[in-house]
């Protein structure tokens, strides 16, 4: 781990500067976080991958930072074991013409993610199909791929395809994303199609019908980027534990994307589990010139929405990713130990059973200390510094998920 070895050294140098105490004791918590961090197994719940993911463009043996935060030889430097690869369709007009490109869409990505594991990539990583199958992969000394959908726009109007999805290997649903669907509402509106806040007032028939198949199935829901109506609603009609793939928590900081606590208390009661996310703008308030700058940059591209982002040309989206950096650099963004608060305080309210973590690479996450998956490790010396032991750690990154992968699967009535 050159990185980490590196910024630990640095960390060292100026400790020993300042008390050789301090230094002996920043030594021993490093060197035993990297023991924790082999030891216990991690997940990564939520991480994107683009169109292009598998092609030359976007080789997993050679991502292209700093659009291309996941990458093999990183989870493997990194101490990553696992990782849910997140089948993403924007959510764009619903008419038979989008329904259908959502689901070709869909498929691409699926395959994109079987090629990696079925024939690029077999001997250094497999994809996991059940809570089993993670343990299993992980013992032989492989990276462990797991599959969820966000949105469930990726559906179209069709609950039957879930079935398709499941036999393809998709483990979770992402029931929305930013825009409302016909699964439920969002919690984030279209700007662009002017939607009101609330559309079905939570969720909606289908996405009842849409629960009630992933349960059969053993497909776990997800309630990240739904509406705290719809997360509640299906928190309440889902008969297996809910998670939420990627969210941070409004008591830390107000914002609409993160939960509340009466869903967060909710999801203790379904036994669910939140993965806490690597997100800058959930995690804390952007400084006010940032945001002015990060506004004028998103005009400058006319980037209102997934929508547009998914309009641009590879190299538009190089440029704009470069001036993001640059913006980054001026006004840096959360840090690892602003994602630890947010898990802390979850933790104080629901409980160490029902906390996980997350990154959303290639979504929009990333942040100081943890920009690609080569920097897992960082999270689990700031654990350590907050005096989490290695069983809660374990806990965190992966063993709850996991919990209610099992319970979703015993749960399911397979035909
Ligand atoms: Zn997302």
């Amino acid at each position: 781990m050159p990185f980490l070895l590196a910024a630990g050294v640095l960390l060292l140098g100026a400790a020993l500067l300042a008390n050789p105490a301090t230094a002996t004791r920043e030594a021993s918590l490093l060197a035993e976080a990297a023991a924790v961090h082999a030891r216990v197994l991690t997940i990564d719940s939520h991480i994107d991958i683009p169109p292009n993911f598998g092609t030359a463009a976007y080789d997993i043996l050679q991502a292209k930072p700093p659009r291309q935060k996941l990458d093999l030889p990183g989870m493997e430097r990194g101490g990553l074991d696992a990782a849910f690869f997140v089948v993403y369709v924007p959510q764009r007009e619903r008419n038979p013409s989008e329904y259908a490109r959502a689901v070709s869409d869909a498929f691409v990505k699926v395959a994109a993610i079987r090629r990696m594991t079925d024939l690029q990539y077999p001997d250094r990583i497999s994809l996991a199909l059940s809570a089993h199958d993670v343990h299993q992969i992980r013992s032989e000394g492989k990276r462990v791929a797991l599959m969820g959908i966000e949105n469930g726009f990726a559906l179209g109007r069709d609950v039957g395809l879930l079935d398709t999805y499941f036999a393809f290997g998709v483990r979770y649903l992402g029931l929305l994303h930013n825009g409302h669907n016909d699964i439920g509402d969002s919690a984030v509106p279209s700007r662009r199609r002017s939607e009101a806040s609330a559309e079905h007032g939570g969720l909606s028939d289908f996405g009842r019908k849409v629960i009630a198949r992933a349960n059969a199935l053993g497909i776990m829901v997800d309630i990240s980027h739904a509406a705290m109506t719809t997360a509640l609603d299906a928190i309440s009609v889902s008969r297996a534990p809910v998670i939420a793939s990627h969210s941070a928590i409004r008591g830390v900081h107000n914002h609409p994307r993160n939960l509340s606590d009466e869903a967060l208390l909710a999801l203790r009661r379904n036994g669910g589990v939140v993965s806490v996310v690597a997100f800058d703008s959930y995690l804390r308030p952007v400084p006010e010139e940032k945001q002015t700058a990060l506004a004028a940059l998103r005009a400058e591209f006319d980037l209102k929405d997934a929508e547009d982002w998914a309009r641009m040309s590879e190299a538009e989206r190089d440029t704009y990713m470069a001036r993001r950096v640059e913006l980054n650099r001026k006004w840096p963004r959360a840090s690892v130990s602003d994602l630890v608060d947010h898990i802390d305080y979850a933790v104080g309210l629901i409980g160490i059973e029902h906390v996980g973590i997350t990154s959303d690479f290639n979504g929009g996450g990333g942040i100081a200390g943890w920009n690609d998956t080569s920097e897992a490790m960082n999270v689990t010396i700031e654990l350590m510094r907050r005096g989490y032991r290695e069983d809660e750690i374990a806990k965190l990154w992966g063993g709850n998920l996991l919990r209610v992968m099992e319970r979703a699967e015993a749960l399911a009535e397979r035909e």
